[in-house]
């Protein structure tokens, strides 16, 4: 069934645990996340990201995100991920997302409260929740696609960090339903071992009260997502290390394949799809089970 990001981030404060928001750009990724989902039981955010309409474009990947969401067993949130334009978020009202992201981030503070709540305004009067975006979640490499800082180190990252004071006024002025935070986490592959602020998410969910997001989530430890979640995350976004263990069950396949002319495209698509469900059933075991 459907529910908006509210709806599913209250599911998650009740229980104390977190929602996994995957990045699906393909068919096979997104039959992984929900099958996932319905065997454990987990409400599960299904999400596109802007910079995915590369890959595949809103229009074509919507109707089967909805379609497949409204027909699952379990809570499903259909989310548009880092949308970086008014237009963007406006289409995927449209198209019938249950909850969008604006991420106005990069833009001065002023500028990131008025564009949101514009946002926000156009959203919650279709019953649809808005995430926003408050300090620079960063990246190691400009490659990783989601955007974010470019950083090198962890010792020029932590202005980058989100002030729990103005995640008060920010929350407060815009009336987001969701924050997503900068402590740490980066898009993309991580370079180096994520050093991460952790009580600083405690801090802000004390000043915000409301569900916080982290973004980033693949390649972080299952020690440090349960801290995490225990100090107020209650959305995960998750994609790269998926992504890239998909792909790594296809090198393989290939590479133990002896007849290479009788190699049939349905066979990789199944292969990735195989990796990609034995990666988010692990990932969700972590963020959705007590
Ligand atoms: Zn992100």
């Amino acid at each position: 069934m459907l529910v908006n990001l509210k709806e599913i981030t209250q599911i998650a404060e009740q229980g104390g645990f977190a929602i996994g928001a995957f990045n699906a750009p393909n068919l096979e990724t997104l039959m992984a996340v929900i099958s996932s989902a319905e065997e454990l039981n987990c409400p599960v955010i299904l999400q596109h990201a802007q910079v995915h309409n590369a890959l595949i474009p809103i229009e074509t990947i919507a109707p089967i995100m909805l379609d497949l969401g409204k027909k699952a067993s379990v809570p499903i949130c259909v989310h548009l991920d880092h949308g970086t334009d008014y237009e963007e978020c406006m289409k995927a009202l449209r198209l019938g997302f249950t909850s969008i992201m604006f991420d106005a981030s990069g833009a001065p503070y002023e500028e990131n409260v008025l564009k949101t709540k514009e946002v926000v305004k156009a959203a919650h009067s279709m019953g649809v929740s808005v995430e926003g975006e408050l300090g620079h979640i960063f990246s190691f490499d400009a490659g990783s696609g989601e955007g974010g800082k470019i950083i090198n180190d962890y010792q020029s990252a932590s202005d980058s960090y989100t002030d729990p004071d103005t995640a008060k006024d920010f929350v407060e002025r815009t009336s987001v339903d969701a924050l997503a935070i900068a402590f740490g986490t980066a898009h993309g592959i991580y370079k180096m071992k994520p050093v991460l602020d952790l009580n600083r998410i405690a801090l802000i969910k004390e000043k915000t009260n409301i569900p916080l997001v982290m973004h980033g989530g693949s390649g972080v430890s299952d020690d440090e997502f349960r801290r995490a979640i225990k100090n107020g995350i209650r959305k995960i976004n998750y994609y790269t290390y998926m992504a890239v263990d998909g792909a790594n069950a296809v090198i393989r396949f290939l590479d133990k394949k002896t007849d290479k002319d009788n190699i049939q495209y349905h066979d990789i698509a199944i292969t990735a799809q195989a990796a990609i469900k034995e990666h988010v059933l692990k990932a969700m075991k972590v963020f959705c089970m007590k």
